[in-house]
Order: structure tokens, then sequence, then C-alpha cells
């Protein structure tokens, strides 16, 4: 897939589609907070859409197994000095010794898990010039953070 410029908004929006039917199936409330900012940012719409299908559907994996009753992942955009995706859950977080070693190829706690998905969706992100980082969430579950720089108009 080609390098150039894209909405992530859009690579968002096809995502959601893809796995709105999923999240349905299995009682998996979708929370969208997204910005109506021009989301532009440098790298391949599809590997992008690959990236957040990736991280929607471990925090898919995540609620799944949980017993808790109200299952929730939200996608949330912001516009400040960066461009900014959250993709959050409120599933059962990722304890300190496994957060060390998420990235890692092969790596996984599931026993039918490849453990490539966030080794590539990093790969993905830094090579377009982006950064990831995982946060605990307040209550409950956990927040990977995607950071774009904001293009200059015709860069
Ligand atoms: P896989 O999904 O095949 O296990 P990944 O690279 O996508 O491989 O994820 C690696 C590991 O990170 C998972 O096995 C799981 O332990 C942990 N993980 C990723 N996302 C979440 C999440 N949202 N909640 C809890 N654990 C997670
Ligand atoms: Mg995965």
């Amino acid at each position: 897939p080609n390098n150039q410029r894209f909405s992530l908004a859009i690579a968002i929006r096809n995502t959601i589609k893809m796995m709105t039917p999923n999240l349905d199936a299995v009682g998996v409330t979708l929370i969208h907070d997204l910005t109506d900012d021009p989301l532009e940012i440098y790298g391949s719409l599809a590997y992008m859409e690959h990236v957040i299908l990736n991280l929607m559907n471990n925090a898919l994996q995540a609620l799944v197994s949980s017993p808790q009753p109200q299952k929730e992942i939200t996608i949330r955009t912001k516009y400040q000095d960066k461009i900014i995706l959250q993709v959050s859950d409120n599933g059962p977080g990722i304890p300190e010794a496994v957060k060390a070693k998420i990235f890692t190829p092969f790596f996984t706690t599931k026993n039918d898990g490849m453990g490539l998905g966030l080794a590539i969706v990093k790969s993905v992100v830094t090579s377009n010039g982006g950064n990831i980082m995982i946060f605990d969430n307040p209550d409950r579950g956990v927040t990977f953070q995607l950071e774009f720089p904001i293009m200059e108009p015709n860069g």
C-alpha cells in the first residue's frame, strides 16, 4: 500500500464499520468520541486500518474473556499539538510484567494467540512517524494511545 497523505478519520470510520457486527454479537458497546478536525497523517491507509483493527480486536478479546457485565470499547481522537488516537477498553487491564513484553514479536498470553499484532502495530505506527503508548485507565482496563505529528499544509 502506498505511502501518502490520508485521513485518520476515514481509517477509523472504515474500521468501525468492519468491527461493529462483531462487537454487537458479543454485547460490547462501542463509544466514539471523534473530533471533526481533518486528521491528515502520512503513511498507508490500509496499514492504518489494520492497526486500528488489531487494537480493537485485542480490546474485544480482553472483554469477552472477562466476567464483567458492562463491556465497553471507546475510540477517541484529539487534535492538539499532535494528532491523538486512543483505543480504550474497560476489561481486566495488563499487569506491569506483561506490559513490558507486549510489543515483542510472538509474545502472547492467549492459548491461540500469534503474538504478532502489537509488534506489527508498533512498526507501522513508528514508520509513519508516530508513537504508541499504553496507559492504565483510572477505573478499569487500558488505553492504547497513538500520536502522530501534524503535517504542514503541502508538506
Ligand atoms: P495476541 O493478540 O496474538 O496475543 P498481540 O501482540 O496483539 O498478540 O498482544 C499481545 C498481548 O498483549 C496479548 O496476548 C495480551 O496479553 C496483551 N494485550 C493486548 N491488548 C490488550 C488489552 N486491550 N487488554 C488486555 N491485554 C491486552
Ligand atoms: Mg492481538
